[in-house]
């Protein structure tokens, strides 16, 4: 059967990216609906821990491009990779994760096989046959639902979180190497090292409970008011973008698709109205409280619970609550 879905994975150090886990399980489900075989294409050098791990994860191939010069390739390199073997293998859909990586490499792979890639997607599906992405437009208020027509392989960036990774059914995948000329592409860049992202302070991604705050705050001093709940309920203070643009709270705390991706038990986003890039970092989390006084407000499409209503009403009456509980 041959492979009409074909998964970029992401790994970094040996570890798979949850991204792809999420990838695959939609990956699956397209290919079951259409009758056609799963594929991941990975890429890099030293892949056995890699390949090893991905497996029996419910895909029927596996493509390997192991290479010392891919071993520390940027995009330049590993786009031209990717979609020369996309050429070869001739996907009809190729999923990638809308990731930090994602979001360079994907328009790069678009331009080398002449077609319009669909980034920052929150879903993809299938529609009379046919694969339909959503996309998030003006901050996440209105979306589009469009048709891809297929007049070459189709390129979907699907946002972390947009779909759920689920048990895949344990089947022995083949594992088939690629052999392509990597030393003969040219690169103008060049890696000089891994610089970490330093932790000075806290680190919102081991928290199991996570109060954070948007711009509905509206006043620096009155961020004290979410901070107090945060205490109360033994969790961390995090916050959306602008209040980091605007110098009042350090990038550590930042949550979303240019900070940090968390998964507590419990996120509870106070005066965030849930732009896609807000999302994309927070989806994951078991439980969504969401507390925003427009009733219209994107954020109220994840949560689980959602009061409409003023913070500075609800949030002292919440830490109330739960200073009496403690
Ligand atoms: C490349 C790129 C990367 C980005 N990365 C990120 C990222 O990593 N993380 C991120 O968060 N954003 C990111 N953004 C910004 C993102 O697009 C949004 O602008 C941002 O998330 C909006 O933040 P907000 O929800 O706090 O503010 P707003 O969108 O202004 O929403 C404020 C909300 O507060 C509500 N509100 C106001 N007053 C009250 C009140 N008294 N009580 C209750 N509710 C109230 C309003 O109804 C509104 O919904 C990125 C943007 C770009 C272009």
């Amino acid at each position: 059967m041959k492979s009409d879905i074909l998964i970029i994975v992401e790994h970094w150090n040996g570890q798979v990216d949850g991204i792809t886990y999420q990838i695959l399980t939609k990956g699956r489900e397209l290919a079951d609906s259409i009758g056609a075989g799963l594929a991941v294409l990975i890429l890099g050098h030293g892949l056995e821990e890699t390949v090893s791990v991905l497996k029996n994860k419910g895909m029927d191939e596996i493509f390997v491009i192991d290479n010392p010069a891919l071993a520390q390739a940027g995009p330049e390199v590993q786009s031209q990779v990717i979609a020369e073997a996309v050429r070869r293998l001739g996907p009809r859909l190729v999923l990638i994760g809308y990731t930090i990586i994602g979001m360079e490499l994907t328009p790069a792979i678009a331009t080398k096989l002449g077609i319009t890639p669909m980034t920052n997607c929150v879903k993809v599906e299938l529609a009379d046959g046919a694969f339909v992405v959503t996309r998030p437009l003006f901050d996440g208020t209105l979306h589009a639902k469009i048709v891809l027509e297929e007049k070459g392989p189709s390129l979907v960036a699907l946002q972390r979180g947009a779909t759920p990774a689920a048990e895949l059914p344990s089947k022995q995948a083949s594992v088939e190497p690629i052999q392509l000329d990597i030393g003969a592409i040219p690169a103008r860049s060049q890696f000089l090292g891994f610089v970490e992202d330093p932790v000075t302070g806290a680190d919102i991604t081991k928290a199991e409970v996570i109060v954070s705050v948007g711009r509905g705050i509206a006043d620096k001093e009155k961020i004290a008011t979410v901070e107090q709940l945060a205490d109360a309920l033994g969790g961390m203070l995090a916050c959306s973008r602008p209040l980091v643009d605007l110098g009042w709270l350090p990038r550590e705390r930042q949550v979303g698709a240019s900070g940090k991706s968390v998964a507590p038990k419990v996120y509870i986003a106070c005066g965030i109205s849930g732009a896609s890039q807000h999302l994309s970092g927070m989806t994951e989390s078991q439980r969504i409280i969401a507390i925003n006084k427009d009733a219209n407000a994107p954020i109220f499409q994840v949560a689980h619970y959602g009061v409409v209503g003023d913070l500075f009403e609800i949030v002292p009456a919440l830490t109330e609550e739960a200073k009496k509980s403690k």
